[in-house]
């Protein structure tokens, strides 16, 4: 859905669409309504990543964030400033982007992946590595 000031809460830095609040345990975040991909404000991503069910937020298939993970040039939606690329510390074949003072944007599926660490992730990451290999 185009983005429209009066419906939704944020403007994609992706995709240019609609983003509309999604809470989960008293955390609200941002989901936009084209490509699935999540804001998260400030530590928002680790308070959500702690909680039981939280993957649940993420509805968008990873296939579909796939898509939109070459698209890299996204500007922040609180100030413009452009995002910086990041892989996560831990999972090296999740990147994400960030702005150092407002927050992180995810493509859909990543928060998923994200939230479960585990011996899988680790697994993959030896097998695969590089970040052209993982596609779901
Ligand atoms: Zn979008
Ligand atoms: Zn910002």
């Amino acid at each position: 859905m185009e983005f429209n000031e009066s419906v939704h809460s944020l403007k994609c830095p992706k995709c240019g669409h609609g983003m509309e609040e999604v809470t989960h345990e008293g955390i609200t975040i941002d989901r936009c309504t084209n490509c699935r991909g999540l804001w998260f404000d400030a530590d928002e991503a680790q308070q959500l990543r702690s909680l039981p069910d939280s993957a649940m937020v993420d509805s968008g298939s990873a296939k579909e964030g796939w898509k939109w993970d070459s698209r890299v040039d996204i500007n922040c939606p609180r100030c413009n400033k452009p995002m910086e690329l990041t892989s996560d510390a831990k999972q090296k074949h999740i990147w994400y982007e960030v702005c150092p003072e407002h927050g992180i944007f995810m493509d859909a599926g990543e928060f998923s992946d994200f939230k479960d660490e585990n011996l899988l992730d680790w697994f993959r990451g030896v097998i695969k590595g590089s970040r052209e290999t993982v596609c779901p």
